[in-house]
């Protein structure tokens, strides 16, 4: 399932890491966004996350909340603490105000609540993809 090739002349489809412990919800996820043409890795656990992105390099996560352990805050703030400034995009059935803030505070680029549609979603992740390379070409 996962290319090593990286960096060759054409593209590679953007590779994402899909961060979630329900396997229903995580199966649905791979399933829609593999069909949609991304390279798609998973972890269930917050620890299980970090070493993915180690791993994999990932070029987005969409990250939940409540995990085992380690939840999704937690995820991140480690990230960014090693200075990894992969885009993150919160799933997540908690939807207050302050975990919202949080979440920004802590750099992620964007916040969807379950129940959410799955055309919301790849058109999120389209987004936040398509932001990230801009800034990536303005940096050259
Ligand atoms: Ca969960």
């Amino acid at each position: 399932m996962i290319m090593e090739m990286r960096g060759g002349p054409e593209r590679q489809a953007a590779r994402l890491l899909l961060v979630e412990d329900e396997p229903v919800i995580l199966e649905l996820l791979c399933d829609v966004l593999n069909d949609a043409g991304f390279d798609v890795v998973h972890a269930t656990t917050g620890t299980g996350a970090v070493r993915a992105v180690h791993q994999h390099h990932p070029d987005l996560i969409t990250l939940d909340v409540s995990l085992p352990g380690m939840d999704g805050f937690a995820v991140i703030r480690q990230l960014r603490e090693s200075g990894l400034r992969i885009p993150v995009i919160f799933l997540t059935a908690r939807d207050s105000a302050e975990d919202r803030e949080r979440a920004s505070a802590l750099g992620a680029e964007d916040y969807i609540s379950k129940p959410f549609s799955l055309e919301e979603l790849l058109r999120r992740v389209r987004a936040v993809l398509s932001r990230a390379e801009t800034t990536d070409r303005s940096v050259e």
